[in-house]
């Protein structure tokens, strides 16, 4: 069968769920209730409020605090616990480029760990081995939505006087040991960007049990305003980092679909995981050990060339484009990101390095697929993989 890429029939011409889903009437009832209302700042709205405290309570932490983005979230959820200059925070090769620059926005200096082979989270010995005497707090991060191996990590923390901040922009919804993700750490943050799982096109939120944290991030957001303070009391240094109304009242409704979407891509990766048992060349990375929810944000699919003729990871991605089945290539290992290089120790990460040639991802909205889409993408994987291998 001659490949798409190369003139042939797709295997699959139908579309893929999208992502955001359709907007709900809850949602068009919300937005339109603040665009007629006139209170579209959350200085003076409601819903920012409501949302922060819904947010939080959904995973039972006391405080949220809503934000622009999920990476100004990390910046201030960071010092809001004190992290500033000189200091260091160990951050994952293998996660999205913002897990860095958040701490190079709150002036330290972000440090590499390598990741685990079988999962691609941070690896608590990796993190062991670069801790230092300026090292002043961990950056675990939920890759795909799974949580990060939060005890041994803690444990380390605990052991080195360290702060732990989780980087949860993947994984509204998950556990570990049933305990939600934001109670994993000492803040975490989540983000509200439009590929994730609940999203309000921008926007992220930091949430914590510690009032003091809570006090400090919420000054930060708020040009440096207290909580009881005057609107031109600005006893420290802020910014103002706000959500709007609008995003609120989009987020809102969310909260009450999450746990079905979940389930959703829990049942489909169950099924493609079943699927691909018996296929030579392509695994599903399992999730950490521990686990007890992942949100399965994404689906980590290791390509093995061997199996494909030897063909590269770039090669199988564009025919399987072509085939009609959206991969992605996924992160490059942040100890190759040259923009980082003037802020971090160059330290080699060979399994981050090594997951940029053989790691593709299968996005959300592939993973709320039917059962016949789904197929579709192991039929395609098979053709690409008899036409690599040749005659
Ligand atoms: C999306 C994401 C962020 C940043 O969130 P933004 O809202 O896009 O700023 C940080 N870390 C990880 C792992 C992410 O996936």
């Amino acid at each position: 069968m001659t490949l798409a890429i190369d003139g042939g029939t797709p295997v699959r011409t139908a579309g893929w769920p999208a992502w955001p889903p359709p907007a709900t009437a809850e949602q068009r009832r919300l937005l339109l209730e603040v665009l007629d209302g006139g209170e579209w700042g959350a200085t003076s709205g409601t819903k920012v409020g409501a949302f922060a405290r819904a947010f939080a309570a959904s995973m039972g932490a006391r405080h949220g605090v809503c934000v622009v983005n999920g990476t100004v979230g990390l910046f201030l959820a960071l010092r809001a616990l004190g992290v500033g200059r000189d200091d260091e925070v160990i951050v994952p090769a293998y996660t999205f480029v913002a897990s860095a620059t958040a701490v190079v926005l709150a002036g330290a200096r972000p440090v590499l760990a390598d990741v685990t082979p079988d999962t691609l989270h941070l690896d608590p010995s990796a993190v062991e081995r670069v801790i230092g005497p300026r090292t002043r707090a961990v950056m675990p991060v939920h890759l795909a939505g799974a949580p990060a191996d939060t005890e041994a990590l803690g444990d380390l923390c605990r052991a080195h006087g360290l702060a732990s901040v989780e980087d949860a922009a993947q994984a509204h919804g998950a556990s570990r040991h049933g305990r939600p993700a934001g109670t994993l750490g000492d803040a975490a943050c989540f983000s509200f960007q439009s590929s994730k799982a609940m999203t309000a096109g921008e926007g992220g939120i930091i949430v914590t049990d510690d009032d003091r944290v809570h006090e400090r991030a919420w000054s930060l957001h708020n040009v440096g305003r207290r909580l009881s303070g005057g609107w031109y009391e600005h006893p420290e240094l802020g910014w103002n980092l706000r959500m709007t109304e609008f995003q609120a009242a989009v987020l809102l409704p969310q909260l009450g679909l999450l746990d079905g979407q979940i389930a959703a891509r829990e049942r489909a990766v169950a099924f493609l995981a079943g699927e691909l048992e018996a296929f030579d060349g392509l695994d599903l990375l399992p999730a950490p050990e521990g686990t007890t929810r992942s949100t399965h944000h994404l689906g980590l699919l290791r390509y093995d060339s061997a199996a494909f003729g030897g063909r590269t990871k770039a090669e199988f991605i564009a025919a399987m484009a072509a085939e009609g089945v959206p991969l992605d290539a996924g992160y490059r290992s942040l100890s190759r990101e040259a923009a980082l290089l003037p802020y971090t120790e160059p330290v080699p990460c060979p399994v981050a390095e090594a997951a940029e040639d053989a790691v593709v991802w299968l996005r959300q909205h592939l993973l709320m697929a039917d059962d016949e889409a789904l197929c579709d993408i192991v039929t395609a994987a098979a053709k690409v993989r008899r036409a690599f291998r040749g005659p």
